[in-house]
């Protein structure tokens, strides 16, 4: 039973560009670790599967496109405590690496880069290095603390010193559960109809201890109740405690993956995170929480908009506080068919700054979501880009100004353009003016106010 503040195994996921073998290596560690009584029990492959590293317990998630990442994501929470961004050694860094980067820094949880195809002729590090610095992720030994672990998910070389890395990170989070007391809450990773068994699903326990029997809400909802559970391997519990991966039957229901379910009524938020799609969260769509009067036509409009916005969830009923706070983490618009909002949710919503727009006639709400969906683009069009980096060497403080003695690491670097919210007022190669840096060039540079950055501190510099 889980004693209060009793350490729990850290939650990993894998990210990373398609065919550069994540699959691969969750199959690797999956088949390195299983302990080897439980190989046999494995009837069926569920979302998730527990392994254990020098006498410690690692979950990975194993769910595809990884909705409940992104989806728990969109709530503000986290689905994982550590990730694991898969890059192959002999490719580079592709679009899905850096959305991966993306989901990861939103997250804000610590991560290792698993280089992996380390056993293939073409195999270049240096160069995924300098790829990973372009798009702002630096490893160690190479301006940053990133961990980078060199591995071959064919031969399963390094993967021992990747799961050590994990526990090292997980270990550095003090992962706790500190809530024996409270009600089991888990998320759902996955969920599905089994033409026996009835819905069925896999819930990643999050906090507290779920035991058999145990009835299970969806906020006020009774969804069932825990009539046999098993873990990854097929084998059967009594009790999941943190961090477990649990596949559940006895559910009347079939849940939304995204979902917090709990063994007590009212714990948890009764919005739901439509299916898979909160996985395709694309950053020049505009988020929406969608709610409606009725199913038919919750149904009706998502699928009709969902190639102009990123639908964080969606339900039926009035907007909740709940809706505000997801609304308010995923930095999305409350979009409402018909929906009605209570005073309290509408002051909440004012404070959290968070827009509720309600429709009653379909037509003009499919034209505000068009006209929101041109907003993000343009928004998204006008950001400035990144136009070099350079790593600081030496701070000279003189009377009236700071110059920093840096290197330039890519790209180039020209006046007027613009870092950490100030801006490039002189360049200087040796003693002379220049208009522009680029790669490999010492040079000193001022900025227009105050910056503060430090030798080996990396500067990333923007157009106007
Ligand atoms: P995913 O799309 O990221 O899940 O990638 P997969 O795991 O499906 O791997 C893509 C391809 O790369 C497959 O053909 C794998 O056999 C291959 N692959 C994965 N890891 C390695 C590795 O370490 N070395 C080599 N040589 N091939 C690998």
């Amino acid at each position: 039973m889980a004693a209060s503040s009793q350490v729990r195994p850290p939650v990993v996921t894998i990210l990373g560009h398609v065919d550069h073998g994540k699959t691969s290596l969750l199959d690797r560690i999956r088949h390195a670790d299983v302990a080897a009584g439980e190989v046999g029990g494995i009837t069926q492959k569920i979302g998730a599967y527990q392994i254990e590293h020098q006498g410690k317990k690692i979950t990975f998630i194993d769910t595809p496109g990884h909705a409940a990442f992104s989806a728990m994501r969109a709530r503000g929470g986290k689905a994982a405590d550590v990730a694991v961004l898969v890059v192959a050694a002999d490719d580079s860094v592709m679009p899905q690496t850096r959305e991966s980067i993306e989901h990861i820094k939103n997250a804000d949880i610590p991560f290792v880069v698993a280089l992996n195809k380390v056993d293939l002729p073409g195999a270049n590090p240096e160069k995924i290095k300098t790829d990973l610095a372009s798009s702002g992720v630096y490893v160690e030994g190479f301006g940053g603390n990133v961990p980078i672990v060199p591995l071959s998910a064919k031969t399963g070389a390094g993967i021992d010193n990747l799961l050590e890395v994990i526990l090292l990170l997980a270990e550095l989070e003090e992962l706790k559960d500190n809530s024996a007391d409270s009600p089991a809450r888990a998320l759902v990773i996955e969920s599905s109809l089994h033409p026996q068994k009835g819905p069925l699903a896999t819930l990643l326990v999050k906090q507290g201890t779920f035991n058999k029997n145990d009835n299970l809400f969806d906020g006020r909802e009774n969804v069932g109740k825990i009539r046999s559970m098993v873990d990854f391997s097929g084998i059967s519990l009594e009790h999941a405690s943190p961090s477990t991966p649990i596949q559940v039957i006895g559910l009347n229901q079939v849940l939304n993956v995204g979902d917090i379910i709990s063994s007590s009524v009212g714990q948890t938020a009764s919005s739901s995170v439509v299916g898979v799609s909160t996985a395709d969260i694309q950053i020049d769509k505009p988020n929406i929480i969608l709610k409606a009067d009725v199913r038919g036509s919750l149904e009706a409009i998502t699928d009709s908009i969902r190639d102009y916005v990123n639908i964080l969830s969606s339900s039926v009923g009035q907007v909740t506080e709940t809706d505000v706070q997801n609304a308010s983490a995923g930095r999305a618009e409350i979009i409402g068919f018909n929906a009605r909002i209570p005073a309290t949710v509408v002051r909440l919503a004012e404070i959290e700054k968070v827009k509720f727009v309600n429709f009653s006639i379909i037509y003009q709400l499919f034209d505000y979501l068009k006209e929101l969906k041109e907003k993000a683009a343009e928004v998204q069009a006008a950001k400035p880009v990144e136009t070099g980096q350079a790593k600081v060497i030496k701070v000279f403080t003189l009377p009236n100004m700071v110059v920093y003695g840096c290197i330039c690491l890519s790209g180039k670097i020209r006046q007027g353009e613009s870092a950490n919210g100030s801006t490039v007022s002189s360049l200087k190669i040796g003693r002379e003016d220049v208009e522009e840096v680029k790669k490999d060039q010492e040079f000193g540079v001022v900025f227009t106010s105050r910056v503060d950055f430090k030798p080996s501190d990396i500067i990333t510099f923007q157009s106007p």
